[in-house]
Protein backbone atom coordinates (compact mmCIF):
# COMPACT_ATOMS: atom_id res chain seq x y z
CA UNK A 1 0.00 0.00 0.00
CA UNK A 2 0.97 3.24 -0.68
CA UNK A 3 2.18 5.65 2.65
CA UNK A 4 -0.36 8.93 2.20
CA UNK A 5 -0.39 11.51 4.46
CA UNK A 6 -3.71 12.57 5.05
CA UNK A 7 -4.51 16.36 6.02
CA UNK A 8 -8.65 16.34 6.07
CA UNK A 9 -10.03 18.07 9.14
CA UNK A 10 -12.04 15.19 9.71
CA UNK A 11 -13.37 12.15 9.14
CA UNK A 12 -9.07 12.60 9.64
CA UNK A 13 -6.65 10.08 9.56
CA UNK A 14 -6.42 7.37 12.34
CA UNK A 15 -2.92 5.99 13.77
CA UNK A 16 -1.67 3.38 11.59
CA UNK A 17 -1.42 0.79 14.81
CA UNK A 18 -5.05 1.84 15.83
CA UNK A 19 -6.24 0.53 12.46
CA UNK A 20 -4.21 -2.16 12.52
CA UNK A 21 -5.76 -3.63 15.70
CA UNK A 22 -8.96 -2.90 14.17
CA UNK A 23 -8.64 -5.30 10.97
CA UNK A 24 -7.00 -7.85 13.27
CA UNK A 25 -10.03 -7.59 15.67
CA UNK A 26 -12.54 -7.48 12.65
CA UNK A 27 -13.11 -10.79 12.13
CA UNK A 28 -13.21 -12.23 15.77
CA UNK A 29 -12.75 -10.06 18.81
CA UNK A 30 -10.56 -11.48 21.58
CA UNK A 31 -11.69 -14.71 20.77
CA UNK A 32 -15.50 -14.30 21.18
CA UNK A 33 -16.50 -15.84 17.98
CA UNK A 34 -18.35 -12.20 16.65
CA UNK A 35 -17.00 -9.35 15.01
CA UNK A 36 -16.69 -6.24 16.78
CA UNK A 37 -19.40 -5.09 14.32
CA UNK A 38 -21.60 -7.39 15.80
CA UNK A 39 -21.23 -7.19 19.49
CA UNK A 40 -24.86 -7.01 21.37
CA UNK A 41 -24.59 -3.40 23.02
CA UNK A 42 -26.06 -5.19 26.38
CA UNK A 43 -22.84 -7.58 26.51
CA UNK A 44 -19.65 -7.65 29.19
CA UNK A 45 -17.98 -7.12 25.86
CA UNK A 46 -19.44 -4.31 25.04
CA UNK A 47 -19.57 -2.60 28.87
CA UNK A 48 -15.93 -3.52 29.18
CA UNK A 49 -14.93 -1.05 25.94
CA UNK A 50 -17.53 2.07 26.97
CA UNK A 51 -15.49 1.71 30.89
CA UNK A 52 -12.37 1.78 29.38
CA UNK A 53 -13.17 4.32 26.72
CA UNK A 54 -14.70 6.37 29.95
CA UNK A 55 -11.66 5.87 32.26
CA UNK A 56 -9.36 6.29 29.46
CA UNK A 57 -10.72 9.74 29.24
CA UNK A 58 -10.85 10.07 32.60
CA UNK A 59 -7.00 9.74 32.79
CA UNK A 60 -5.90 11.52 29.82
CA UNK A 61 -7.79 15.05 30.38
CA UNK A 62 -7.73 14.57 34.54
CA UNK A 63 -11.82 14.96 34.89
CA UNK A 64 -12.60 14.99 38.34
CA UNK A 65 -15.33 12.78 39.76
CA UNK A 66 -17.97 15.88 39.56
CA UNK A 67 -18.50 14.98 35.59
CA UNK A 68 -19.74 12.44 34.00
CA UNK A 69 -18.58 11.50 30.93
CA UNK A 70 -21.46 10.91 28.14
CA UNK A 71 -21.02 9.05 24.40
CA UNK A 72 -23.98 10.49 22.36
CA UNK A 73 -25.08 10.21 19.30
CA UNK A 74 -25.29 12.88 16.29
CA UNK A 75 -22.21 14.64 16.46
CA UNK A 76 -21.53 17.65 17.32
CA UNK A 77 -24.23 19.08 15.41
CA UNK A 78 -27.06 17.32 17.97
CA UNK A 79 -25.27 19.25 20.82
CA UNK A 80 -26.13 22.61 18.90
CA UNK A 81 -30.20 21.67 19.95
CA UNK A 82 -29.66 19.46 22.87
CA UNK A 83 -27.88 22.24 24.76
CA UNK A 84 -31.15 24.67 24.60
CA UNK A 85 -33.47 21.75 24.74
CA UNK A 86 -31.86 20.80 28.66
CA UNK A 87 -31.20 24.46 29.60
CA UNK A 88 -33.32 27.17 28.15
CA UNK A 89 -36.52 28.16 28.08
CA UNK A 90 -39.07 30.35 29.88
CA UNK A 91 -36.89 32.92 31.57
CA UNK A 92 -33.63 31.28 30.87
CA UNK A 93 -31.12 32.38 27.72
CA UNK A 94 -27.71 31.83 27.07
CA UNK A 95 -24.86 33.52 25.60
CA UNK A 96 -23.26 32.46 22.51
CA UNK A 97 -19.74 34.21 21.23
CA UNK A 98 -19.44 33.90 18.01
CA UNK A 99 -15.84 33.48 16.50
CA UNK A 100 -16.21 31.62 12.99
CA UNK A 101 -18.49 28.96 11.27
CA UNK A 102 -19.28 26.41 14.05
CA UNK A 103 -19.64 28.86 16.82
CA UNK A 104 -22.09 30.78 14.61
CA UNK A 105 -23.89 27.71 13.45
CA UNK A 106 -24.28 26.71 16.94
CA UNK A 107 -25.86 29.80 18.17
CA UNK A 108 -28.11 30.07 14.90
CA UNK A 109 -29.46 26.36 15.51
CA UNK A 110 -30.00 27.22 19.65
CA UNK A 111 -31.56 30.66 18.21
CA UNK A 112 -34.44 28.22 16.39
CA UNK A 113 -35.21 26.37 20.21
CA UNK A 114 -34.89 29.06 22.75
CA UNK A 115 -33.67 32.99 23.24
CA UNK A 116 -29.84 33.27 22.74
CA UNK A 117 -28.06 36.49 22.47
CA UNK A 118 -25.24 36.00 19.62
CA UNK A 119 -22.39 38.24 20.44
CA UNK A 120 -20.09 38.80 17.35
CA UNK A 121 -16.99 38.72 18.87
CA UNK A 122 -14.71 37.51 15.52
CA UNK A 123 -12.64 40.33 14.26
CA UNK A 124 -11.96 40.82 10.54
CA UNK A 125 -9.73 43.60 9.78
CA UNK A 126 -6.50 43.03 8.12
CA UNK A 127 -6.28 40.37 10.47
CA UNK A 128 -8.76 38.06 11.92
CA UNK A 129 -8.42 38.38 15.79
CA UNK A 130 -11.15 37.74 18.98
CA UNK A 131 -12.37 40.62 20.71
CA UNK A 132 -10.77 41.10 23.92
CA UNK A 133 -12.96 40.03 26.80
CA UNK A 134 -13.67 43.32 28.05
CA UNK A 135 -15.69 44.28 25.10
CA UNK A 136 -17.91 41.12 25.20
CA UNK A 137 -21.87 42.12 26.10
CA UNK A 138 -22.33 38.84 28.35
CA UNK A 139 -25.72 39.36 30.32
CA UNK A 140 -24.85 37.50 33.71
CA UNK A 141 -28.14 36.08 33.94
CA UNK A 142 -27.78 33.77 31.02
CA UNK A 143 -27.81 29.87 31.87
CA UNK A 144 -24.63 29.76 30.02
CA UNK A 145 -21.68 31.28 27.40
CA UNK A 146 -21.07 28.96 24.55
CA UNK A 147 -17.73 29.14 23.29
CA UNK A 148 -15.86 27.09 20.45
CA UNK A 149 -12.13 27.37 21.66
CA UNK A 150 -10.68 26.27 18.21
CA UNK A 151 -13.15 27.10 15.22
CA UNK A 152 -11.55 24.66 12.18
CA UNK A 153 -12.41 26.45 9.22
CA UNK A 154 -11.19 29.85 10.07
CA UNK A 155 -8.22 28.31 12.04
CA UNK A 156 -8.72 30.82 14.83
CA UNK A 157 -8.09 29.51 18.78
CA UNK A 158 -8.57 30.70 22.05
CA UNK A 159 -4.91 31.87 23.67
CA UNK A 160 -6.67 31.00 26.74
CA UNK A 161 -9.62 30.26 28.28
CA UNK A 162 -12.07 32.91 28.32
CA UNK A 163 -12.26 34.44 32.47
CA UNK A 164 -15.81 35.17 31.96
CA UNK A 165 -18.49 33.44 33.96
CA UNK A 166 -16.80 30.80 35.80
CA UNK A 167 -20.11 28.77 36.47
CA UNK A 168 -21.39 27.92 33.30
CA UNK A 169 -19.11 27.86 30.69
CA UNK A 170 -19.96 25.32 27.66
CA UNK A 171 -17.43 24.58 24.83
CA UNK A 172 -17.03 23.02 21.45
CA UNK A 173 -13.70 21.53 21.17
CA UNK A 174 -14.61 18.84 18.59
CA UNK A 175 -11.23 19.76 16.59
CA UNK A 176 -8.97 20.41 19.90
CA UNK A 177 -10.21 17.62 22.37
CA UNK A 178 -6.86 15.53 23.74
CA UNK A 179 -4.86 17.97 21.77
CA UNK A 180 -3.60 19.72 24.82
CA UNK A 181 -4.38 19.34 28.36
CA UNK A 182 -7.98 20.47 29.60
CA UNK A 183 -8.25 23.10 32.96
CA UNK A 184 -11.72 21.52 33.69
CA UNK A 185 -12.79 23.25 36.60
CA UNK A 186 -13.19 26.03 34.16
CA UNK A 187 -15.73 24.22 32.56
CA UNK A 188 -19.28 22.73 32.83
CA UNK A 189 -19.89 21.37 29.31
CA UNK A 190 -17.45 20.04 26.90
CA UNK A 191 -18.06 18.48 23.67
CA UNK A 192 -16.56 16.96 20.76
CA UNK A 193 -17.65 14.76 18.21
CA UNK A 194 -14.97 11.84 17.06
CA UNK A 195 -14.46 11.87 13.61
CA UNK A 196 -11.47 14.38 14.42
CA UNK A 197 -8.94 13.52 16.82
CA UNK A 198 -10.99 10.71 18.68
CA UNK A 199 -11.83 7.89 16.04
CA UNK A 200 -14.45 7.84 13.19
CA UNK A 201 -18.10 9.66 12.67
CA UNK A 202 -21.21 9.17 14.75
CA UNK A 203 -20.53 9.53 17.94
CA UNK A 204 -19.92 12.64 20.37
CA UNK A 205 -18.09 12.71 23.81
CA UNK A 206 -19.87 14.96 26.26
CA UNK A 207 -17.82 16.09 29.60
CA UNK A 208 -20.50 17.44 32.05
CA UNK A 209 -20.88 18.60 35.53
CA UNK A 210 -23.32 16.68 37.37
CA UNK A 211 -24.99 19.58 39.41
CA UNK A 212 -25.99 20.97 35.54
CA UNK A 213 -27.76 17.77 35.16
CA UNK A 214 -30.19 18.61 37.96
CA UNK A 215 -30.81 21.88 36.15
CA UNK A 216 -32.02 20.69 33.32
CA UNK A 217 -35.60 20.53 31.96
CA UNK A 218 -38.11 17.92 32.17
CA UNK A 219 -40.05 16.06 29.69
CA UNK A 220 -37.17 15.82 26.80
CA UNK A 221 -37.17 13.38 23.86
CA UNK A 222 -35.21 10.17 25.32
CA UNK A 223 -32.45 10.71 22.48
CA UNK A 224 -32.07 14.72 23.71
CA UNK A 225 -31.81 14.28 27.26
CA UNK A 226 -28.17 14.84 29.12
CA UNK A 227 -30.31 12.95 32.55
CA UNK A 228 -31.22 10.07 30.70
CA UNK A 229 -27.65 9.55 29.10
CA UNK A 230 -26.08 9.66 32.64
CA UNK A 231 -28.25 7.54 34.10
CA UNK A 232 -27.96 4.67 31.90
CA UNK A 233 -24.75 4.77 31.46
CA UNK A 234 -25.08 6.08 27.71
CA UNK A 235 -26.88 2.76 26.79
CA UNK A 236 -30.16 5.12 26.06
CA UNK A 237 -30.71 2.88 22.47
CA UNK A 238 -28.45 0.74 20.29
CA UNK A 239 -25.42 3.08 21.15
CA UNK A 240 -22.83 3.48 18.04
CA UNK A 241 -20.64 0.42 19.10
CA UNK A 242 -18.02 0.46 16.41
CA UNK A 243 -18.01 4.16 17.41
CA UNK A 244 -17.11 4.08 20.77
CA UNK A 245 -14.80 0.72 20.51
CA UNK A 246 -12.45 2.66 17.70
CA UNK A 247 -12.66 5.52 20.28
CA UNK A 248 -11.11 2.99 23.04
CA UNK A 249 -8.19 2.38 21.04
CA UNK A 250 -7.28 5.89 19.52
CA UNK A 251 -7.19 6.84 23.21
CA UNK A 252 -5.00 3.70 24.58
CA UNK A 253 -3.00 4.84 21.26
CA UNK A 254 -2.57 8.25 22.77
CA UNK A 255 -2.07 7.10 26.09
CA UNK A 256 1.11 4.96 24.88
CA UNK A 257 2.54 8.43 22.65
CA UNK A 258 2.66 10.68 25.60
CA UNK A 259 0.61 12.42 28.26
CA UNK A 260 -0.96 15.79 26.92
CA UNK A 261 1.34 18.07 27.84
CA UNK A 262 4.06 16.35 25.49
CA UNK A 263 1.37 15.92 22.72
CA UNK A 264 1.01 19.93 23.32
CA UNK A 265 4.29 20.64 22.94
CA UNK A 266 4.34 18.76 19.53
CA UNK A 267 1.43 20.20 18.33
CA UNK A 268 3.30 23.77 18.67
CA UNK A 269 6.40 22.85 17.21
CA UNK A 270 4.34 21.01 13.95
CA UNK A 271 2.52 23.94 13.85
CA UNK A 272 5.25 26.32 13.82
CA UNK A 273 7.58 24.52 11.29
CA UNK A 274 4.30 25.32 9.19
CA UNK A 275 3.35 29.17 10.07
CA UNK A 276 7.31 29.42 9.64
CA UNK A 277 6.58 29.05 6.35
CA UNK A 278 3.90 30.54 5.73
CA UNK A 279 5.83 33.85 7.11
CA UNK A 280 8.48 33.47 4.83
CA UNK A 281 6.08 33.40 2.08
CA UNK A 282 5.59 35.52 -0.83
CA UNK A 283 2.88 32.96 -2.64
CA UNK A 284 1.07 32.20 0.76
CA UNK A 285 -1.09 33.84 2.91
CA UNK A 286 -2.58 33.41 6.71
CA UNK A 287 -4.76 35.81 8.01
CA UNK A 288 -5.07 34.86 11.28
CA UNK A 289 -3.29 37.38 14.32
CA UNK A 290 -0.55 35.18 15.33
CA UNK A 291 -1.91 35.73 18.63
CA UNK A 292 -4.91 33.43 17.86
CA UNK A 293 -3.77 31.31 15.61
CA UNK A 294 -4.97 27.47 15.82
CA UNK A 295 -2.16 24.86 16.03
CA UNK A 296 -4.39 22.30 14.57
CA UNK A 297 -6.14 23.74 11.61
CA UNK A 298 -4.34 26.27 9.60
CA UNK A 299 -5.64 27.50 6.64
CA UNK A 300 -4.30 29.75 4.07
CA UNK A 301 -4.67 30.66 0.60
CA UNK A 302 -2.43 31.69 -2.47
CA UNK A 303 -2.60 34.72 -3.38
CA UNK A 304 -1.96 33.78 -7.35
CA UNK A 305 -5.65 31.83 -6.89
CA UNK A 306 -4.63 30.69 -10.34
CA UNK A 307 -2.41 28.31 -9.12
CA UNK A 308 -4.39 26.43 -6.12
CA UNK A 309 -5.73 23.69 -8.66
CA UNK A 310 -2.21 23.26 -9.66
CA UNK A 311 -0.55 23.14 -5.84
CA UNK A 312 -3.46 20.74 -4.90
CA UNK A 313 -2.49 18.51 -7.66
CA UNK A 314 0.88 18.36 -7.32
CA UNK A 315 0.59 17.80 -3.40
CA UNK A 316 -1.76 14.69 -3.81
CA UNK A 317 0.99 13.85 -6.44
CA UNK A 318 3.44 13.64 -3.51
CA UNK A 319 1.16 11.61 -1.81
CA UNK A 320 0.10 14.75 0.45
CA UNK A 321 -3.63 14.62 0.69
CA UNK A 322 -6.61 16.06 1.92
CA UNK A 323 -5.46 19.85 1.28
CA UNK A 324 -8.46 21.63 0.14
CA UNK A 325 -9.88 23.79 2.64
CA UNK A 326 -13.52 23.91 3.45
CA UNK A 327 -16.07 24.54 1.03
CA UNK A 328 -17.41 27.62 2.38
CA UNK A 329 -13.91 29.64 2.87
CA UNK A 330 -11.92 27.99 0.07
CA UNK A 331 -7.78 27.88 -0.30
CA UNK A 332 -6.18 25.56 1.69
CA UNK A 333 -6.45 24.12 4.88
CA UNK A 334 -4.12 21.73 6.62
CA UNK A 335 -5.19 19.96 9.23
CA UNK A 336 -2.50 18.66 12.47
CA UNK A 337 -3.88 16.19 14.56
CA UNK A 338 -2.15 13.79 16.79
CA UNK A 339 -2.14 10.86 14.21
CA UNK A 340 -0.11 12.62 11.59
CA UNK A 341 3.47 11.64 11.83
CA UNK A 342 6.47 14.26 12.09
CA UNK A 343 6.77 13.20 8.70
CA UNK A 344 3.88 14.06 7.47
CA UNK A 345 4.34 17.72 8.35
CA UNK A 346 8.16 17.92 7.56
CA UNK A 347 7.14 16.66 4.10
CA UNK A 348 4.67 19.11 3.51
CA UNK A 349 6.72 22.15 4.67
CA UNK A 350 9.19 20.76 2.09
CA UNK A 351 6.65 20.57 -0.12
CA UNK A 352 5.10 24.26 0.29
CA UNK A 353 9.22 25.78 0.14
CA UNK A 354 9.68 24.03 -3.21
CA UNK A 355 6.49 24.87 -4.97
CA UNK A 356 6.76 28.17 -3.95
CA UNK A 357 9.94 28.58 -5.51
CA UNK A 358 9.33 26.80 -8.89
CA UNK A 359 6.10 29.25 -9.02
CA UNK A 360 8.38 32.45 -8.10
CA UNK A 361 10.63 31.45 -10.75
CA UNK A 362 8.27 31.09 -13.37
N1 LIG B 1 -17.92 21.97 15.74
C1 LIG B 1 -16.70 22.03 15.18
C2 LIG B 1 -15.66 22.87 15.83
C3 LIG B 1 -16.43 21.28 14.04
O1 LIG B 1 -15.21 21.34 13.48
C4 LIG B 1 -17.46 20.48 13.46
C5 LIG B 1 -17.22 19.61 12.25
N2 LIG B 1 -16.23 19.94 11.42
C6 LIG B 1 -18.71 20.47 14.07
C7 LIG B 1 -18.90 21.22 15.22
C8 LIG B 1 -19.84 19.63 13.52
O2 LIG B 1 -19.57 18.31 13.82
P1 LIG B 1 -20.49 17.10 13.31
O3 LIG B 1 -20.34 17.03 11.84
O4 LIG B 1 -19.90 15.94 14.04
O5 LIG B 1 -21.88 17.39 13.74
Amino acid sequence: MQEVFYFGAGPAALPQPVLEKIRHELLDYRGSGLSVLELPHRSDAFFEIRDQAVRLLRELLQIPEEFAVLFMHGGATSQFSMLPLNFLGPGRSADYLCTGFWSSRACDEAARLAEVRRIQALCEDETLSIAPEHEWDLDPQAAYLHICDNETIQGVAFPEVPKGPREVLVCDMTSSLLMHPVEMQKFALIYASTQKNLGIAGLCVVIIRKDLLEQSNESIPRMYDYRRYAREDSVVNTPPVFAIYVLREVLDWVRREGALPTLHQRSLARSAQLYQVLDESRLYENRVAPEFRSSINIPFAIRDAGVLKEFLQQAEHNRLHGLQGHRSAGGIRVSLYNAMPDEGVARLAEFMSDFEARHLRT
